[in-house]
């Protein structure tokens, strides 16, 4: 690989550019730490940066790995894009607890805003939405395959309330549970029949 000029590498730290990650690292000698080029930490003053091309060097000169960008993780670490591919696997695999959706943040170790904001900028739906889904989802497999009531149903799949399930459910589906339920059936009917 060409060497990076120093203008470049500045370029891509003021642009938090992830293409560059691995390719070089930073640190800032006014905060002691070393960061990957993505780092979305605010930007620091050009004068107080500079380059290393391994993160071995930097560390030898005393900077310390940046707690946000985690640049001691390896250098395919995508602290953003794991952290919400750590929320969806939290959520599907606990969609049934109705208190998941406010225990996550401080699960997966950052502020409920920040986790808002960052679940809908990487999947482009809020947390709410994302888990809505994976409910009503779950809600309709058991409409076509147990013989569940409604309430049941919807406890099962972590509502808290019958009438927010009917709801969630009309929304997504475009008709109620029971309905559902029923034109399931008679679908499965005319399968057989054929
Ligand atoms: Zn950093």
């Amino acid at each position: 690989m060409t060497k990076l000029s120093e203008t470049k590498m500045w370029e891509a730290v003021a642009a938090n550019d992830a293409r560059y990650d691995g390719a070089f690292y930073y640190a800032v000698k006014t905060t002691g730490i070393v960061c990957r080029p993505s780092c979305k930490s605010k930007v620091p003053n050009r004068e107080n940066v500079v380059f290393f091309t391994s993160l071995d060097e930097a560390l030898h000169d005393g900077f310390r790995p940046c707690k946000r960008c985690r640049p001691d993780l390896g250098a395919h670490y995508r602290p953003e894009e794991d952290i919400v591919e750590l929320a969806c696997r939290l959520l599907r695999g606990e969609y049934h607890n109705p208190d998941i959706l406010a225990e996550l943040p401080e699960r997966i170790g950052i502020s409920f805003f920040h986790f808002q904001r960052l679940f809908k900028r990487v999947t482009g739906c809020t947390p709410k939405e994302y888990l809505r889904r994976i409910r009503i989802d779950k809600a309709a497999e058991l409409l076509a395959h147990s013989s569940l009531n409604n309430t049941d149903i919807c406890l099962t799949v972590g509502f808290r309330s019958v009438s927010g399930f009917y709801t969630a459910f009309r929304q997504h589906m475009g008709l109620p549970p029971k309905k559902y339920r029923k034109v399931r059936e008679i679908g499965e009917l005319r399968h057989d029949c054929l």
